[in-house]
């Protein structure tokens, strides 16, 4: 049986079951069904010297986790630099916050072209590679040019943005051309890979071929949208809580969960609700808004303006509307563990998910396969997150209309039941088809298809993901 090599960003400690990330349960299971390597940087930073910077393996059973540590520079001008304030920004269409520094490209270069030089090494000619996401775009042309010639795969985790803002990116042909690379690109959604065709065609002459390929570069590249799924099974399994049964008077829980990124809307997502509170008095001292946002690359300026923002607005609308005994923000700077998180979305009325760009957002699917579906809560999902695509029984909303938004909480939360159950009814369908197994075996079978690397018969054994033991990767950290 071919082996699959994962490479990420980041590896993580598969022992730990305490961090983020929805993938973490597919990677594990795909790990541990088939001989299996998952390649990346293990997280550590270190000056020239201070340790060996090369490869070090563990074997799990059948898995190599091969994982190799960052240079200070490395770190700072590959990750910190131009994946996190170049790439992240202009893919979330965020040309303001974007850093176009000197140096921090050359470095993204370097980095990627050490890594292919590392995975060479461990490749065997029947190897399929997926690649996942934007700090590793160079990865598959590096590989490439050392004379790879095995299927490869490339998935993007956030959006992709409009060509008029990707050729903004100075390097933007060089990243064309890395992308060519690949045999197969999967996004998020039908608007990326129309963005991605259109981008094809503006940065690299690319053509749309009429067998739904594109021409780039000499080369005939897949791309395809495959929404990345969850673990169903992991939150509706977990027990349901009864939210009338609350000892105190908060009848209304709206639930927020977040990285704290300026992707994610949280200040208007504040706003919308100070908005409520201000149109709806008779809810106050009866409703509360637990926002859990979990800190991410802090040093980044972009980051720490975020997280200051936050804190004087919820401090501004906590001091408007507090009462003796009732505070309306619960704003929480910490991650919280996966079993506190399904606890979390099983006892609240509300999801409230308004990013203002997000390649797909899994807290929404967590939280509609949480619900407990004879008395289910209401999702409030952001028209530009990849998931609105899918979830369209959702209350969708425009996360810069501060009205509409309260106006969608108040309609959630006066919501007859026989709704609420008609729309999480639909929603769980689609969450529960697309779930992160199937989003698996969807890739790899695009990617092998017209060739016998991977034989089809076999795809049916990868596994659903239910009750793995958990890794810890969060792709976006
Ligand atoms: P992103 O990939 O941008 O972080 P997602 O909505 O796709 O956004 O979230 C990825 C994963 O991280 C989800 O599984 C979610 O449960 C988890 N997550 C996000 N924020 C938190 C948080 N504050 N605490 C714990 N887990 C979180």
């Amino acid at each position: 049986m071919s082996r699959i090599v994962l490479v990420s960003n980041r590896v993580n400690d598969q022992s730990k079951s305490t961090h983020s990330g929805g993938l973490s349960v597919v990677i594990a299971s795909i790990l541990q069904s088939q001989p299996s390597i998952w390649f990346g940087w293990n997280g550590a930073v270190s000056e020239i010297d201070d340790i060996d910077p090369h490869l070090t393996g563990v074997s799990i059973g059948n898995t190599l986790i091969a994982s190799l540590p960052l240079m200070e520079s490395e770190f700072r001008d590959y990750y910190l630099g131009y994946s996190n304030s170049v790439l992240w920004p202009v893919f979330h269409d965020r040309l303001d916050l974007a850093q176009f520094e000197n140096g921090y490209y050359s470095e993204y270069r370097n980095v990627n072209r050490r890594f292919a030089d590392e995975l060479h090494s461990l490749l065997r000619p029947d190897d399929i590679v997926w690649v996942h996401d934007y700090h590793l775009i160079p990865m598959a042309l590096e590989l490439r040019k050392l004379g790879i010639s095995n299927r490869l795969g490339f998935f993007l985790h956030t959006s992709v943005p409009p060509a008029q803002s990707y050729l903004a990116i100075p390097e933007h042909r060089e990243l064309s051309r890395a992308l060519s690379a690949y045999d197969l690109i999967g996004l998020q959604t039908q608007y990326d890979v129309s963005n991605l065709i259109d981008i094809f065609k503006h940065s690299a002459a690319g053509q749309l071929l009429s067998n739904g390929r594109i021409s780039v570069y000499g080369r005939q590249v897949k791309v395809l949208s495959i929404p990345v799924g969850i673990d169903v099974n992991y939150f509706n399994l977990g027990p349901h809580f009864d939210t009338e049964n609350e000892p105190d008077d908060i009848q209304h829980r709206i639930v927020g969960i977040d990285r704290l990124d300026y992707t994610k809307g949280l200040p208007q997502k504040f706003r919308a609700f100070g908005r409520f509170l201000e149109q709806n008095p008779d809810y106050r001292a009866h409703i509360t808004l637990s926002q859990i946002a979990q800190p991410t690359r802090e040093t980044l300026e972009a980051y720490s303006d975020i997280r200051s923002e936050l804190e004087s607005l919820s401090g501004s609308i906590n001091g408007q509307y507090s009462e003796l005994g009732w505070v309306p923000i619960t704003y929480i700077n910490r991650g919280v563990d996966r079993q506190e998180l399904q606890r979390i979305y099983s006892q609240s009325n509300v999801g409230l998910v308004t990013p203002l760009r997000d390649g797909m957002n899994l807290v929404c699917k967590e939280y509609v396969a949480s619900q407990n579906p004879d008395s289910p809560g209401v999702l409030i999902l952001s028209q530009f997150a990849g998931a609105a695509e899918q979830l369209t029984d959702a209350l969708i909303v425009n996360p810069y209309n501060i009205d509409e938004v309260a106006h969608a909480i108040k309609c959630a939360l006066e919501m007859p039941l026989k709704e609420r159950r008609h729309r999480h009814e639909l929603l769980y369908e689609k969450v529960k088809r697309g779930n992160s197994a199937q989003w698996c075996q969807t890739f790899i079978s695009a990617l092998v298809a017209d060739g016998d690397f991977y034989p089809p018969h076999e795809l049916h054994k990868l596994p659903t993901g239910d009750q793995l033991p958990l890794g810890s990767m969060s792709l976006a950290i």
